[in-house]
């Protein structure tokens, strides 16, 4: 995998890795298990049955407008199929997705409808379609621990969702002020469109807000939410989607690794405690970073190698993990596999034995015996206090 920046800048050849690349670094896949989704398709088929019986589907004949904006948001996002989109009569400016992990629909409330021109639409038909694609289920947690780490999750699944609606508009202006409109539920008429104003009233440093209200809500304060995103809008990876070298100002775009960084880690000043992962969480993702640097060592990823990967960590997490290491370089998935192997430090010898005999195992299965070593090293120099 020589010449990252070849394959930094490589326009994304799908939907799929389109998500992956822009996925916020702190909303990590989801995995459910066989029974869960089991129980989902259920719910799914008679919320679905529901939503038909009760809501209007929206079509090219009786709704152009708001269909156009289906179609021009799925465009954007590299995606071949439009969705099904209904829209409730319920005058709160909101809209929803709901899927059981394959299939999915969407519902847009009649409020959010009048409050937004087609053009603004589109960015919330993104964020809904990314809820829907990347897979954002909503948990039932078994106790606070877990309770608290799921809503961790939840706010930085919207973080992603945000960067999904920014690249579903044909300009980001249209996203951000279809946010400013439901923030306030007012429409156009009282609006300039100058958004200045609003980003300086959010740019109140973050020892301001209360964040223990933060840490227990679903979503990012609106003030997080439009920070990361005007963030992420300086980005060589947004820039780069958009086709764009520099920032509309002039300045040159920023590295995405500095920025992600930057977010990551006001996303971690919110709540006085941090939500812990479990275990088996950083034994999956440690194998994940660890596969690519294993497949990777030679400079050259084949499908196979993938395909291998793929078996060990499935493909949600090896196919991010693949797109990170594309995007941001090795020596960037070096780092996130020290990140996520160290906090094994505190767990039992299994957990630590697991990704070893797996390295081990995953060294032989494509054929790269030499790098056993390098990789032991690592996971011992990363979980050694
Ligand atoms: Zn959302």
């Amino acid at each position: 995998m020589s010449g990252s920046e070849s394959f930094v800048h490589e326009p994304p050849v799908d939907h799929a890795e389109l998500l992956a690349r822009v996925r916020f670094s702190l909303d990590q896949p989801m995995r459910v298990s066989e029974a869960a989704l089991g129980q989902r398709a259920e719910t799914f088929a008679e919320l679905r049955g529901m939503t038909r019986s009760s809501c209007v589907r929206v079509t090219a004949r009786l709704m152009p407008a708001v269909h156009g904006a289906v179609v021009r948001a799925c465009a954007n996002l590299l995606l071949p199929d439009e969705p099904e989109v209904y829209i409730a009569a319920d005058p709160q400016a909101n809209a929803s997705a709901l899927t059981d992990g394959s299939r999915y629909f969407i519902r847009l409330h009649s409020g959010l409808v009048q409050l937004l021109e087609p053009a603004e639409l589109q960015s919330v038909v993104g964020h809904e379609i990314a809820h829907a694609t990347m897979r954002h289920m909503i948990e039932n947690p078994e106790n606070d621990r877990e309770a608290t780490f799921a809503l961790e999750r939840r706010r930085a699944q919207e973080i992603s969702a945000d960067r999904v609606g920014l690249l579903a508009v044909d300009s980001p202006a249209d996203a951000l002020r279809a946010e400013v409109k439901v923030a306030c539920g007012l429409d156009a008429r009282h609006f300039t469109a100058d958004l200045d104003a609003f980003i300086e009233q959010i740019s109140t440093p973050p020892d301001d807000l209360d964040s223990e209200w933060e840490a227990n809500s679903t979503h990012p304060t609106l003030a997080l939410r439009f920070w990361a995103q005007r963030h992420f809008m300086e980005s060589d990876l947004f820039l780069g989607l958009k086709g764009a070298h520099a920032q509309p100002c002039g300045r040159p775009a920023r590295p995405f690794d500095e920025v992600e960084r930057e977010i990551e880690e006001r996303f971690h000043g919110v709540g006085s405690s941090h939500a812990f992962r479990a275990t088996a969480d950083h034994v999956h993702e440690s194998l994940a970073w660890l596969g690519i640097l294993i497949i990777a060592g030679d400079s050259d990823v084949s499908r196979i190698e993938r395909e291998v990967l793929v078996e060990f960590v499935g493909r949600i997490w090896a196919d991010d993990a693949y797109a990170y290491a594309r995007r941001h370089g090795l020596p960037a998935v070096e780092r996130r596999a020290v990140e996520t192997l160290s906090p094994l430090r505190f767990s039992n010898q299994r957990a630590r034995r697991r990704v070893e005999d797996s390295v081990r195992e995953l060294c032989k299965r494509v054929d790269a015996p030499g790098r056993v070593d390098d990789m032991l090293r690592l996971i011992q120099r990363a979980i050694t206090p």
